[in-house]
């Protein structure tokens, strides 16, 4: 049996890792549920009921950030360098995170808002099990490819799929930002993919996760992308009932999520 080191003195079999990454998707899975009952309280939600309240800006940074740190240390200590597939999902995992832990926080018009300690901590845990075993099989698990990228139509249609869905992600996210200009409440969103969903940013983050998992085809990127799903369709669903019980007039014709569909 193959034993892999990691740089983290973690020693583990391939098959205890596959095990522990459906563990891990079986959990997401599990909470789906729940979620499509309970709205964490953060954001437009934001309450004190499950206690402590921690700045909005910095729980953001401390959330996202471990998932930066350790891709960056699994990046660092991979042998791995021959495999461009590889690379190139370590980069386009840091410039996410780096956007998300360090420029997004500094972007959010939330002077005084704050967010429960709790969610910041399990955000934090997420990002820690999420980066953890994307980086780990990156870094020792991924079979072997020395062809070109080019060569590979699965890395194309997922580079492809990954970046629309960043583009997307981006744009909707400023598009909300830039709502708050002169420190106002919330409005009814316009422009793009609006004029279809009440959240086109939460569609662009599950295209471009989904992305991410054919251009790896892994089982942890798996886990991402349902991951993602899971906390992102139920809160589009509370972000859509929100919208439509707050402002009467709110256009029939938009969806939550998924354009015509959901
Ligand atoms: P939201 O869409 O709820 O909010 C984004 C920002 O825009 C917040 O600052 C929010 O303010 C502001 N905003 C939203 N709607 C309005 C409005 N109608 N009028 C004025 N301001 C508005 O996104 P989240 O905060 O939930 O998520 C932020 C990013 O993180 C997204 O890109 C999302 O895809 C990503 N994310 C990814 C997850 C994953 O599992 N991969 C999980 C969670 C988030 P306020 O906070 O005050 O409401």
């Amino acid at each position: 049996m193959t034993y892999y080191i990691d740089p983290l003195l973690v020693t583990i079999s391939e098959s205890t890792f596959n095990y522990i990454t459906l563990a891990w998707i079986a959990l997401a899975v599990i909470l789906f549920p729940f979620l499509l009952k309970i709205t964490p309280p953060y954001g437009r939600y934001s309450n004190a009921t499950w206690g402590p309240m921690i700045n909005n800006k910095l729980s953001w940074f401390f959330m996202e950030i471990p998932s930066f740190a350790i891709i960056l240390w699994y990046f660092w200590n991979t042998t791995n360098y021959e495999n461009k597939i590889v690379i190139v999902a370590f980069l386009l995992w840091i410039i996410h995170y780096f956007n998300r832990a360090f420029i997004f926080p500094l972007r959010l018009r939330t002077k005084s808002k704050k967010m429960p300690l709790a969610i910041m901590l399990s955000g934090a845990f997420f990002n820690i099990m999420n980066a953890g075993l994307n980086g780990y099989w990156l870094a020792f698990l991924a079979p072997e490819h020395s062809g070109d990228l080019l060569d590979s139509p699965r890395f194309i249609i997922g580079i492809t799929i990954f970046t629309g869905g960043f583009l997307i992600n981006q744009f909707h996210d400023t598009i909300l930002i830039h709502l708050r200009r002169f420190n106002t409440g919330y409005k009814v969103p316009v422009g793009g993919l609006f004029k279809h969903v009440s959240c086109p940013n939460y569609l662009g983050e599950i295209i471009q996760w989904s992305g991410f998992a054919i251009i790896c085809w892994s089982l942890p990127a798996l886990s991402f992308a349902i991951w993602t799903f899971v906390n992102l369709v139920p809160r589009a669903l509370s972000h859509h009932k929100w919208y439509n019980e707050k402002f009467e007039h709110y256009p029939k014709e938009r969806k939550a999520v998924f354009p015509f569909i959901l």
